[in-house]
């Protein structure tokens, strides 16, 4: 039977999941979206959308009423809410799952328990206690808010004791929680997959570049070892069984120095560092989530072509309306998200290029270079 797929969030990775829908009309008849800005992404793609804030909970529960599966694109929604609209509809993944994930320092605590390797952490509950536990971990150590944190601007590092004041004020009275800072060699992530039945799947390792702390290029697969992709992908696929809930997850690590892996965070949604997929790979990680929700065999995961993935980014000198970005370039895909206004740092589209013709990482590289003049934003005016 064709379901109605309800998504929480219609940015960028909802459009691509309603996209990804289009494919299989046998399984999904319909994709609603509940977004706050009017005309958002997926519904430019064909979503029907209900305009409201992410927690309005009135509007959650007519998701609910309208769909048979919810899914969301955030990973910020309440998870109680949710919970309480389970009898009207199939949430995946289950609330359970998101409630553990959305709190950084429950999500570290789960993995911990569960023997899975996260730099240490601890629970902070007030400035004092701040500064004690420094005195442990040592300097530099990343504060860090437990919820709702976004590329980056949830963290902050404490290089020396004069800037503990200023770091605890910056969260305002949010929970919080402190980490060892990592000098790590690369950020690495897996894109994982469950299915309703159990099944998991693993996209192989890509090697991740953030600027400000926001995700900017991504590489497919990564530079490193046989040995270390390995590692990393069975941390992902013990993650995954441990974890339960159904769809993809995007989990992000760290490679150390001595070629240790340690998981950063988990996204419980499709992931930027996943967009390669769209061209890299047999299945795109939108058609997997809808597989892994729907409870269908989960896709081939193999990399078929190695890709580099960037993210256009709003130029950091204007905010406004912004002249169209084209690209026409062999094997190089642009995908904009339909944003009309640009914003600093706001992400507004990704390219992908492709190496169908077996080029090497560095020939990829290479070929990307110029092409990252060709997405700097201009004001349209
Ligand atoms: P987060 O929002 O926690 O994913 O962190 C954003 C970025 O901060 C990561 O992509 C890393 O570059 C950096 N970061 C986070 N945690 C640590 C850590 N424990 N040690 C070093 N860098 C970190």
């Amino acid at each position: 039977m064709s379901k109605v797929l309800g998504i929480i969030g219609g940015g960028q990775l909802g459009m691509m999941i309603a996209e990804a829908a289009k494919s299989i009309p046998e399984h999904v008849s319909k994709i609603i979206v509940l977004d706050p800005t009017e005309n958002c992404p997926a519904a430019q793609v064909g979503a029907e959308q209900i305009v409201a804030d992410f927690k309005d909970e009135a509007a959650i529960v007519k998701l609910a009423e309208k769909s048979d599966i919810i899914t969301y694109e955030i990973e910020s929604g309440d998870s109680d809410v949710l919970k309480s609209v389970e009898s009207k509809a199939e949430i995946e993944p289950s609330p359970e799952t998101l409630k553990i994930i959305q709190d950084k320092f429950l999500q570290k605590t789960f993995l911990n328990n569960n023997n899975i390797p996260v730099p240490e952490f601890v629970e902070i509950s007030s400035i004092e206690n701040l500064e004690k536990k420094l005195e442990h971990f040592g300097y530099p150590a990343l504060l860090k808010a437990r919820r709702d944190a976004y590329d980056g601007r949830g963290n902050f590092k404490i290089d020396n004791p004069d800037q503990i004041k200023e770091a605890f004020d910056y969260f305002k009275g949010q929970k919080l929680m402190l980490e060892k800072f990592v000098p790590f060699k690369m950020e690495v992530s897996v894109i994982a997959a469950r299915n309703t039945k159990g099944q998991i799947k693993t996209f192989p390792l890509v090697e991740n570049i953030h600027e400000e702390n926001i995700l900017r290029e991504t590489i497919a697969p990564a530079r490193v070892s046989e040995e270390v992709a390995k590692k990393a992908e069975d941390i992902a696929n013990n993650t995954m069984t441990v974890l339960k809930g159904a769809g993809v997850f995007g989990i992000e690590m760290f490679v150390t120095q001595d070629d240790q892996i340690v998981i950063n965070e988990i996204a419980p949604r499709v992931h930027n560092s996943g967009h390669h997929t769209l061209q890299s790979s047999e299945t795109s990680q939108f058609e997997q989530h809808l597989r892994a929700i729907l409870g269908l065999e989960l896709g081939n995961t193999k990399l078929v072509y190695p890709t580099i993935m960037y993210n256009v980014l709003g130029s950091k000198s204007f905010e406004g309306k912004y002249k169209p970005i084209t690209m026409s370039e062999p094997n190089v895909f642009l995908k904009m998200y339909g944003k009309e206004i640009s914003k600093p740092l706001r992400k507004l589209g990704h390219f992908n290029v492709v190496g169908k013709n077996n080029e090497s990482i560095e020939q990829l590289l290479k070929k990307l270079e110029p092409l990252k003049e060709k997405v700097v934003t201009q004001p349209s005016n």
